[in-house]
């Protein structure tokens, strides 16, 4: 029992030091349903997708034991041991196989000696490559590549373009209290707003990515020009003598644009239940403002999310934390990706 609680704390040290590895075959990409991971400086992939390449017989008891039959030979891994048993036989083992969101993650090199297959390590691109000869065992491989290929939940999002706006820059910090400017928490939440919408496919243009003074003329050409699908500026409100008022509102003109059957108040009640859901602000609704500048010269669905107010100190706290600025980054996005998934055609 000791060792074993050993074992689980090794991992844990380790994973946080993990690299990324890329598992290969025969030097093409070959999909795991959970990314290999690096222990004892043994690679660890799921098992799953080993023993389906070479159809083998995969048993798991509820006691955290796990046991491949391939081949007449049969291997046991008790989770978190640095030890194997091989055909009944002791193997001390360089990392023990673990569990990894509850996925069995075993060491390839010790599967090596039972399947077909050669596995090779190459340092400097940090690629382990299963080497696979036999024409039955390649395309059983791809095929269980193609089954854990990622899926995107927006596949309607991929090439779409949107224009992420950071609002204010430079010389023009926005709103500025308890220290902070304003320019600097749009920039930053922005920035995840790009991020999770590229991981999703989605073409982003900013209209500043560093601090910059950037024009509001500048801001809506860009969108016009490149013909965005979508237009998000990302701010931060502020109401001084009023420390009470806090959350999110998402600002949006009332028009007959609309873009595949996307308008900006639908945009805008998207963004605004996505944000204070995910990122756990106070919902204060929706708003039409029909003199605002950038809403007033996008010929596309636009909206200003105002994330949270500076002024309100509960408010204030969340917008000083860098995890606050990734989750309301990232509900932004998820509600522009429920809106460009929703485009018809
Ligand atoms: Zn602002």
């Amino acid at each position: 029992m000791k060792r074993f609680v050993i074992g689980f704390l090794m991992f844990f040290l380790l994973m946080s030091s993990s690299m990324a590895i890329e598992v290969r075959v025969n030097f093409g990409k070959f999909n795991l349903p959970e990314e290999p991971v690096v222990m004892n400086s043994r690679i660890l992939v799921p098992l799953k997708a080993i023993a389906e390449i070479f159809d083998a017989e995969v048993l798991w008891d509820p006691h955290r034991v796990v046991t491949i039959k391939h081949n007449g030979n049969e291997i046991i891994f008790p989770i978190g041991s640095m030890t194997a048993y091989v055909n009944r036989e002791e193997r001390a083992l360089d990392s023990p196989a673990i569990l990894k969101n509850s996925t069995t993650m075993v060491p390839l090199k010790f599967l090596e000696e039972f399947i077909d297959a050669k596995i090779e390590w190459h340092d400097p691109q940090a690629i382990v490559n299963i080497v696979l000869e036999k024409e039955e065992l390649i395309q059983r491989a791809e095929s269980v590549s193609r089954s854990y290929a990622p899926r995107s939940l927006y596949p309607n999002a991929v090439n779409k373009v949107v224009v992420v706006d950071a609002g204010h820059g430079g010389s023009e910090v926005g709103a500025n209290y308890g220290g902070i400017y304003e320019k600097d928490l749009n920039l930053s939440i922005a920035q995840y707003v790009k991020a999770e919408l590229e991981k999703n496919g989605v073409r982003v243009y900013m209209t500043r990515n560093s601090d910059v003074t950037t024009s509001l003329a500048s801001r809506t050409t860009l969108a016009n020009s490149v013909n965005a699908d979508l237009f998000v500026s990302v701010h931060n409100n502020a109401i001084v003598g009023k420390p009470s008022v806090q959350g999110t509102e998402v600002l949006y003109k009332e028009s007959v644009i609309n873009r595949k059957g996307v308008t900006s108040k639908s945009l805008a009640s998207t963004i605004q239940e996505k944000v204070s859901s995910l990122a756990g602000t106070y919902n204060k609704g929706i708003i039409n403002r029909t003199n605002l500048y950038v809403l007033n010269r996008t010929n596309m669905p636009s909206v200003i999310v105002e994330v949270a107010y500076m002024t309100n100190a509960s408010d204030l706290n969340k917008l000083k934390n860098r995890k606050f600025h990734e989750d309301a980054g990232r509900a932004i996005a998820i509600g522009v990706l429920e809106s460009l998934q929703s485009m018809k055609g």
